[in-house]
């Protein structure tokens, strides 16, 4: 029996179109990639054309690679208090979902948003009512809208359970919906992840806050700051607090093992290609 495929890659580039993040993610020896389908530091996204649709579909089945996901722009804040920021923050999302779309990408990774000076749970009722603004969008679509576990750095919600559960309980019978865990970020929110009974402890609060059937996908990143720090500074595998222990769990934990999984550790391309081999050769035969 051909075993399930391990679905590991990193965010690669999108510079000179977005096929091109499918090729550098061949060249690493990924089997799955993240990439932005726009500039993620400007508001205004540019629209795809018909080419590079087309290119991108003959690089999806040239290169094999599966459950590509696209993250957000950094702007975009769907839970902003301050009606224009929440309006361009709406309007750039609907774009980027009908990029996506375009595409066929399976996951659409976002930051929930921040409070600024208002209270969280104002922030997250306005992530609810931003969500369901996209409710006929993302009617019979096959993209899904991950929820990123943040580190909770500023006024960002996103960094407890309890608030990833709030939105996902309030959205998830009208829009394809879900969560990606990122390690370094859990881990500096106050999750402990380092030893196989600190991931253990951490996914059976995920299951009984979240459930685990709302898990979708990792981040896999080490973290430079300690546990409960707050600070989100991403340290490639082995070189942070979090240790390599918690990532040979993470690939081969049943709960875990066939979730896809992007790197986001600084060095670019060249470490990429050996934290996927690292990763690979955590799996017990
Ligand atoms: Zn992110
Ligand atoms: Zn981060």
């Amino acid at each position: 029996m051909k075993a399930k495929k391990l679905l590991i890659g990193a965010h690669t580039s999108a510079a000179g179109g977005a096929y091109n993040a499918l090729l550098e993610g061949q060249r690493i020896g990924a089997t799955t990639i993240q990439f932005f389908t726009s500039n993620q530091k400007r508001w205004i996204g540019k629209s795809l054309t018909e080419e590079d649709i087309k290119k991108w579909q003959e690089a999806l089945s040239a290169t094999g690679i599966e459950q590509v996901m696209s993250h957000d722009s950094y702007l975009i804040n769907l839970g902003a208090p301050d009606v224009d920021n929440l309006e361009k923050s709406r309007k750039a999302f609907r774009e980027e979902i009908i990029r996506c779309q375009q595409l066929g990408v399976t996951y659409l990774n976002f930051h929930p948003g921040a409070a600024l000076k208002d209270s969280e749970l104002a922030c997250l009722d306005r992530i609810c009512n931003s969500l369901l603004e996209y409710q006929d969008l993302m009617e019979n679509s096959q993209l899904r809208l991950l929820l990123e576990a943040t580190a909770g750095q500023g006024s960002s919600v996103g960094n407890r359970f309890e608030q990833l559960a709030y939105v996902i309980e309030q959205v998830k019978h009208k829009i394809p919906i879900g969560v990606c865990i990122d390690t370094c970020h859990i881990f500096v929110a106050g999750y402990d992840i380092r030893t196989p009974e600190a991931w253990n402890a951490t996914l059976n609060d995920f299951e009984r806050i979240i459930g685990l059937d709302h898990l979708y996908a990792f981040h896999i990143n080490d973290s430079l700051k300690g546990l409960g720090s707050r600070v989100d500074r991403h340290q490639p595998l082995g070189k942070g607090q979090i240790g390599l222990d918690s990532f040979k769990f993470l690939m081969n934990d049943a709960r875990t093992q066939h979730i896809p999984k992007y790197l986001e550790t600084p060095g670019g391309p060249e470490l990429w290609q050996e934290e996927i081999q690292l990763l690979r050769g955590f799996v017990n035969d």
